[in-house]
């Protein structure tokens, strides 16, 4: 018998309820991906966890018979993350989904990992609260995923990404115990490393958010300019002004036309780019800076401000479904995410439009323009030979000009698989080597989500890759090799 089935005889001790285990080929085909479709690996099995102490008792399981495990939560993921193995077992959260306490005089809430993050606005909004970070795929997305992921969404630019709203989780560790990360730890802020951690430090199996008092006033403007560095230009102003909106979200005019194909936006016509810019907090602020927003847009052929909660919904639906909305124009798409400086946004808009020229290969823009987090959406027809490839390459380079501005190769799509390799254009051998220190401190076995994040496995006693022989730091005596 192979360890994996070995296991799997031993996991229907732990995991026994109706459907909680699946071995069947045809539905374990289900979870060969997450929503980067182009990476897929049938799982050696899946579990549909229902609770904390299950999953220790089925992460212990994992460290006797040496299987790896990866965490799921509703497989929204864009860089890979989620990808099972074939020799593993997915443990998936999507059944632990009750909200376990609402504290409103403390402004937290505790829930399960698999709750969806809209879910938690929703169990609050009528007392007044809400949950800020508003990934676009909140409506399905989870929790547990968002912790992994440190997501953020359109309204983080004002009100920060999902470390910022976290304060505390209980965490099932990679060897099987049950512990809770809280931020008002002395010590090491152990909850900040879990966050972002892309499941290679645990799963999360219960999370405590922060809640925030719905603004008194919102103001939504949607404003068409004929051109994208008109559009770039606005930001810098509005920035610049000393505004700081909830969201200053662009999309240019192929990522509009896919839009409008999709989800009729209405956006207006002949637009070469759109922002939609919200203002928020008391009325008498939001008044005034909305007043100083209408003059630094002068330059917008068409402003147009939504007068009830019905229109503030339409000006974001277009954005809000851009990604899928791409499937309307292109039979294929990369979804890239990189960072750059706000200041650097027309340059690197004016390269990625000349890369788009020389490879022959159309790219739509859609992105946090505040907090300059890219979307370029790379668009190919996998039908036609070479095309994917090319795609792949204007993807890469698109990165490569984040990282020659100053930016970074993720904004909240995370590492995953997909981005592993691109990690050694922003950090050094030493400093990979150092990171996975942190990573054998909590996983020495290397079973929690391994092959994801680091490009080359180096340490924990994994398969050396690049490097040959002791790592300075263990020879310095810095650090422990297991
Ligand atoms: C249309 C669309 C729009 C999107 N828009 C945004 C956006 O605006 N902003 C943004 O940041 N992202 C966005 N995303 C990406 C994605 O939704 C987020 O990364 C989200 O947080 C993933 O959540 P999930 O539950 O689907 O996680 P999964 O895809 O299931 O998993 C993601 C990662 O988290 C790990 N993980 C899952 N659950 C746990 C757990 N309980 N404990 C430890 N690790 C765990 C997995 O191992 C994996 O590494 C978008 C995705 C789509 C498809």
């Amino acid at each position: 018998m192979t360890p994996l089935a070995e296991f799997i005889t031993a996991l229907h001790g732990v995991a026994s309820g109706e459907g909680e285990v699946i071995t069947d080929p045809v539905r374990l085909r289900t979870y060969e991906c997450d929503g980067l479709t182009y990476h897929r690996a049938t799982p050696g099995v899946v579990v549909l966890a229902e609770s904390a102490a299950q999953i220790a008792a089925i992460v212990k399981l994992c460290n006797r018979y040496g299987v790896p495990f990866v965490a799921r939560g509703s497989g929204t993921g864009l860089s890979g993350g989620a990808l099972p193995r074939t020799d593993g077992v997915l443990i998936v959260t999507s059944k632990m989904r009750r909200v376990l306490e609402i504290d409103l005089p403390n402004r937290r809430a505790v829930v399960e990992p698999g709750v969806t993050n809209l879910a938690i606005t929703e169990a609050v909004r009528e007392q007044g609260y809400y949950y800020a970070p508003d990934p676009s795929s909140q409506q399905i997305c989870s929790i547990g995923g968002n912790v992994a992921e440190n997501s953020g969404g359109a309204h983080c630019l004002k009100y920060g990404f999902t470390v910022n709203h976290v304060e505390a989780c209980e965490i099932v560790t990679p060897d099987g115990d049950i512990v809770i990360l809280d931020r008002m730890d002395p010590g090491y802020d152990l909850l900040g490393a879990f966050v972002g951690s892309e499941g290679t430090l645990g799963i999360a199996t219960k999370v405590t958010v922060r809640l925030s008092r719905t603004p008194e006033a919102v103001t939504t403007v949607l404003a068409a300019f004929e051109s994208i560095e008109q559009g770039g230009r606005a930001v810098s102003a509005i920035i610049g002004a000393g505004i700081v909106p909830a969201a200053i979200e662009m999309m240019d005019a192929l990522s509009i036309e896919a839009a409008e194909a999709a989800v009729a936006c209405a956006y207006p016509e002949g637009a070469g780019a759109v922002l939609i810019v919200e203002l928020d907090g008391p009325a008498e602020a939001v008044e005034r800076q909305f007043a100083q927003l209408t003059e630094i847009c002068a330059q917008a052929f068409e402003l147009r401000v939504a007068a009830d909660p019905a229109e503030r919904a339409a000006i974001w639906k277009g954005r809000k479904s851009a990604f899928a909305a791409v499937g309307r124009i292109s039979p294929a798409y990369i979804v890239q995410d990189g960072v750059v400086p706000r200041t650097s946004l027309p340059a690197v808009l004016a390269s990625i439009d000349r890369l788009s020229a020389e490879y022959g290969i159309k790219v739509a823009n859609v992105f946090h323009a505040g907090d300059g987090n890219l979307h370029p959406l790379v668009l190919f027809d996998d039908a036609e030979p070479g095309a994917g490839e090319r795609a792949e390459t204007v993807s890469g380079k698109i990165l490569d000009l984040c990282v020659e501005n100053g930016g970074s190769i993720t904004g909240e799509h995370g590492v995953g698989v997909d981005k592993s390799r691109y990690m050694p254009r922003m950090f050094s051998d030493d400093d990979l080597d150092t990171m996975q220190l942190v990573r054998c401190a909590f996983d020495p076995g290397n079973l929690s989500n391994p092959g994801k994040v680091f490009p080359t496995p180096r340490l924990c006693g994994e398969v050396p890759g690049v490097r040959k022989g002791v790592h300075p730091l263990v020879e310095s005596g810095k650090a422990e090799q297991f």
